[in-house]
């Protein structure tokens, strides 16, 4: 069966996109909540409050953000992540369609909030490094955003409106593919739930197989 790629490349997010840390934040979250005596939430729930800026979800849970709070709630959060990380794993369709995409002779990247350092182990980690020309991360020394990242990698990748697909799983992901001039497909299966991406226009999937009828 020969595909006819409607497009050229393929920006991926990384956290609830490709790999299935759903759960996992979730129930951080509620380790939180419980060491703080306040009140657990679904992993439904989750999904349903989960939102950016991050620090707003935290808020809307009940956290206290000001400065010496967040510090606190961030290192707490991500000591807890980095420790059980690994436990997790990638949705099932992910590796599968990523060398679907790759045979098609599309090329692909990911674009993550998630730390260069550790985005570069994880994707070593699932041995999927063979599938990305760039792993775009946040470096914290210059404390770039998503968006701002994603600007320079389209601007470097030279590709025209139409050519690159963004995949991701929130709404945020949906306003950064716009502003980077490509076209937005969120996951229902990730940290934000359906009923909060039909919000936007987006063409939405729930499966990483659906991905085939947008791309050839
Ligand atoms: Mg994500």
């Amino acid at each position: 069966m020969t595909y006819k790629p409607k497009y050229k490349h393929v920006i991926w997010d990384w956290n609830g996109t490709l790999f299935n840390d759903v759960f996992l934040c979730a129930d951080i979250m509620n380790n939180m909540l419980t060491r703080r005596n306040m009140p657990q939430i679904s992993e439904e729930e989750y999904r349903r409050v989960f939102t950016f800026p991050v620090k707003d979800y935290y808020e809307k849970l009940g956290h206290k953000t000001d400065d010496e709070n967040w510090e606190v709630i961030s290192r707490e959060f991500i000591n807890e992540y980095e420790n059980r990380k690994l436990d997790f794993e990638l949705y099932p369709e992910a590796r599968k369609i990523l060398q679907t995409i790759k045979d098609a002779g599309l090329t692909q990247s990911i674009l993550s909030a998630y730390s260069q350092k550790t985005l570069e182990e994880i994707v070593d980690y699932f041995n999927l490094s063979g599938y990305f020309i760039k792993l775009v991360g946040l470096n914290n020394i210059y404390a770039a955003s998503k968006l701002d990242n994603g600007k320079k990698w389209m601007n470097e990748l030279g590709f025209k409106n139409g050519e690159v697909l963004f995949v991701g799983d929130t709404l945020h992901d949906y306003e950064v593919a716009l502003e980077i001039g490509a076209d937005p497909v969120l996951f229902t299966k990730g940290h934000q739930a359906e009923e909060k991406l039909k919000e936007c226009g987006a063409s939405l999937i729930g499966c990483l197989d659906e991905l085939q009828n947008i791309l050839f």
